[in-house]
């Protein structure tokens, strides 16, 4: 990073301190109390602020610098999944045109955050935590409600320079969980405080009539959605619980404070609705499943658990999919093989189940097979970049850098954002001897992690090869000019 934007991030959180204490933060008390899902007008109109689309560039913003500072679950498959989730939410909510960046953050700890132009995060500890896939999905149905009424805009009364102050101290609350609670870590007492610490310089904290309409809209989304609305006062609630047995409160209820009056109003608005029961798709058990393993400490003892439960005759497919990974991890090749045969043989298009697949004859350097097995779950899921990740890993130790490279092209005009995926072109290219690709991929790889002198010199390196070719050269310049302005737009 260049000293310019250190210099800047501190004072954005050197100023989120002085504004913290002239946060409205009960602007509109005084109100009725509000029943049933009816809207009240809160504050002012919210396009007097800002704008759509300067909305969404500042969201991109804010995503690269959280990229450049905070570790994200690496496994695609989880978050495709969490993504798919989220888009089947927003289609019953209140959304014109709907387009999430959807991140799964590398952190032991429950949280998960939505800020403008529609950058949604969430924790892998938030997905451990829950029970069922209505719990996760009531806290993003809670999200998409502060997103649709565009709650940041509006309890922000002096436009985008407090914006940025309040999302500067966002960032780093979730850059300082992560580096305390990620992967690496145990989920302790340290990593809670120095969230916490980091989360007082924070003015994203909703105010208890933003946090209700939210509640409001939330449990309109998951009725909408199928989903049992019950899930929400549940999950909200074990979360404040568990807040008292680690001696910290989650990062999620530090922004999204839950009064009793609150918890009060949600129980009551879902004590009238039916209960669902629903027969539920296996998708978050099997999701839930592979990140216990990957994070397992003994990953042995996980190994005796399942196969317990296995030889029972009892298992549930999320428990024959958690010896699978396990025996995985343990390097137990062939076993691993064999307990994902019953459940492939049950479901063959499951996309968990053909990556797994992918994965065991990638971890045996069956790279044909590996490919073929991703290329078959690419074939029925071409959005899913899970599947494309196994294909790049597969297809270059296979030779096959011909056949991927059409694929990561089509991915990328799809997903022309995505950092990994410009790092699987990286690499494809680099393995086809296609030294501008390379550069220009990696040119994106640093802009998109906030680095954009790095990303300058990338640009350059690429210029000085399409020197003769004119129309390149346009586009390079085109793409150099657009970066700047971007990051200039940021730096305010
Ligand atoms: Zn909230």
């Amino acid at each position: 990073m260049s000293k310019r934007p250190h210099r800047r991030h501190q004072r954005l959180l050197t100023a989120s301190c002085a504004l913290l204490l002239a946060l409205p933060l009960a602007a509109a008390d005084g109100r009725p109390p509000v029943t049933g899902f009816d809207l009240p007008e809160l504050g002012q109109p919210a396009d007097l602020i800002a704008d759509p689309a300067l909305e969404r560039r500042l969201g991109q913003a804010w995503l690269r610098q959280l990229q450049a500072t905070t570790p994200l679950w690496r496994d695609d498959l989880v978050r495709d999944y969490i993504e798919a989730l989220l888009y089947r939410l927003a289609a019953q909510a209140d959304f014109s045109a709907p387009q999430f960046s959807l991140v799964v953050v590398d952190d032991r700890q429950v949280n998960a955050f939505a800020v403008p132009g529609g950058v949604v995060g969430i924790n892998t500890g938030l997905i451990l935590t829950a029970e069922s896939e209505d719990e996760v999905a009531s806290v993003l149905a809670h999200e998409l409600g502060h997103l649709s009424q565009r709650h940041f805009a509006r309890s922000q009364d002096a436009g985008k320079y407090n914006q940025w102050i309040a999302l500067g101290g966002l960032l780093a609350s979730i850059a300082a969980a992560a580096a305390g609670g990620g992967s690496g870590s145990d989920l302790g007492l340290a990593a809670g405080l120095s969230a916490q610490a980091a989360v007082a310089q924070n003015q994203l904290r909703y105010s208890r009539l933003f946090e209700q309409e939210a509640d409001r809209l939330g449990l309109q989304t998951l009725t909408r959605s199928g989903y049992d609305p019950r899930a929400m006062p549940v999950f909200f609630l074990r979360m404040e619980r568990s807040s008292r047995q680690l001696g910290y409160i989650p990062e999620f209820l530090l922004t999204h404070p839950l009064s009793s009056s609150r918890l009060a109003d949600l129980e009551r608005r879902v004590a009238t609705s039916e209960r669902k029961l629903s027969a539920r798709s296996p998708d978050f058990s099997l999701a839930q499943v592979r990140l216990q393993v990957a994070y397992s400490a003994s990953p042995d003892e996980l190994v005796t658990a399942y196969r317990k439960e296995v030889d029972s005759g009892r298992a549930s497919q999320a428990s024959q999919l958690g010896l699978t990974l396990a025996l995985l991890r343990t390097s137990q090749l062939p076993a691993a093989r064999a307990s994902l045969a019953p459940l492939l043989a049950a479901d063959p298009d499951r996309i968990d189940y053909l990556l797994t697949a992918s994965d065991i004859a990638l971890a045996e350097r069956d790279y044909d097979t590996a490919w073929k097995q991703a290329d078959s779950a690419w074939s029925l899921y071409p959005d899913r970049r899970a599947a494309l990740e196994r294909l790049t890993r597969a297809g270059l130790a296979a030779g096959k850098a011909d056949l991927l490279r059409p694929r990561l092209d089509r991915a990328l005009r799809r997903y022309p954002n995505d950092l990994r995926i410009w790092r699987q072109l990286a690499d494809c290219a680099a393995s086809q001897k296609d030294s501008l690709t390379v550069f220009r991929a990696r040119a994106e790889i640093l802009f998109l992690s906030g680095r954009l002198r790095l990303a300058e010199e990338q640009i350059n390196n690429a210029l000085r090869l399409a020197r003769d070719n004119y129309s390149l050269t346009a586009q390079l310049n085109k793409r150099l000019r657009e970066m700047r302005e971007l990051d200039e737009e940021f730096r305010g």
